[in-house]
């Protein structure tokens, strides 16, 4: 994949940052998981998010990865207050979404809006794409009868689709085009904030490309904030700003774009990076191969949650936990060995 577009150019840089759009504040979430016994037995949960922190900043595109059961979905859904978190804060704008009445999330949570994966599961497959991508505006009353028609094909206008897609079922697009008709729908309430929830994941690669120059495309003209969640960094590089990578429910590592691509520490950031194909075999990185699989969050390592596949674990790995520390330009490592730079 290779799409043509640079991420934002005007996020401000790291001197010059100002209030952030979102602040997420030792954010936690654990979920119940049965108990060790079927009666007074300890009682078991996962612990999905740990205490993370981050900020982003407005018009800026902050990619988030990790592999599955990481907690990135998890993060994303407590952001937007589709999850309630066990411990922590998250604030919108400057104002924390939990000391807000019913009426106001209900305001507020129109600036913030997810896509989905999977635009197969997505939609309703009983509902037009009229009614699809004008749910939205009905709810929130943003407009009726001529004007929301027009609304709606002015949407699909924009996602690159015509207005006579309107009367059709989802069955009838592609993968592609029915991920444009969930970004449309995500638009309909004029959002300021998306959380992409590997919005390409489910595509073909040449696809995925067209996929990401809309949003980037989107993200100028309507001037949006961007949490983009993938899987692995390929995805990720040509729309961030800056990466979060995240392992076993914590943020492992933070920067800029070019920090994670060009100076990678933290060993599972190099692993990651190793594992993305590349044509430019004279600058491939040494493919870094992790032995097993993410442990269980129910029953996270001692230490270093990365230290039984880490090839450079040394004891301190094993029974002291590294802190996120943040380096030069606001790069942030949670590393022994590898501190920040
Ligand atoms: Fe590896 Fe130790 Fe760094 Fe963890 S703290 S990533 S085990 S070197």
């Amino acid at each position: 994949m290779s799409p043509a577009s640079a991420p934002n150019p005007i996020v401000p840089t790291a001197s010059a940052r100002g209030a952030p759009l979102v602040r997420v504040v030792n954010l936690s979430k654990e979920f119940p998981a049965g108990s060790t016994g079927i009666i007074g037995g300890t009682k078991l949960s996962v612990k999905a998010v740990a205490g993370v922190n981050l900020e982003i900043q407005p018009g800026e595109t902050l990619g988030l990865v990790g592999e599955s059961g990481s907690g990135k979905s998890t993060l994303g859904r407590l952001i937007l207050k589709l999850l309630e978190p066990t411990e922590g804060s998250v604030f919108f704008d400057g104002r924390d979404l939990s000391t807000l009445g019913r009426e106001e999330l209900r305001m507020l949570r129109q600036q913030m809006q997810l896509v989905f994966q999977d635009p197969y599961a997505s939609l309703n497959p009983r509902m037009r794409v009229r009614s699809i991508v004008g749910e939205g505006i009905e709810i929130h009353k943003l407009a009726r009868g001529k004007e929301k028609e027009d609304r709606i094909a002015e949407l699909l206008a924009m996602v690159g689709m015509s207005a006579d897609a309107m009367d059709r079922l989802p069955h009838e697009f592609s993968g592609g085009q029915r991920q444009r008709i969930g970004i449309a729908r995500a638009l309909a309430v004029n959002p300021r904030f998306l959380v992409l929830d590997e919005p390409v994941s489910a595509l073909d690669v040449s696809i995925q490309a067209q996929i990401i120059n809309l949003l980037q495309d989107l993200q100028e003209k309507l001037k949006l904030t961007y949490l983009f969640i993938a899987h692995d960094l390929r995805v990720v590089e040509h729309i961030s700003n800056r990466v979060a990578i995240m392992y076993l429910g914590k943020i492992v590592e933070i920067a800029t774009r070019d920090e994670i691509y060009l100076n990678p520490r933290h060993p599972y950031t190099r692993a990651l990076l190793s594992a993305i194909p590349t044509i430019d075999t004279a600058h491939r990185p040494e493919r870094i191969k992790l032995p097993g699989e993410m442990p269980s969050p129910m029953n996270p390592p001692s230490g270093c949650a990365f230290h039984p596949r880490c090839p450079y674990a040394k004891d301190v790995c094993t029974n002291i936990e590294p802190k996120l520390e943040t380096g030069r330009g606001g790069h942030a490592v949670s590393c022994h060995v590898f501190p920040a730079p």
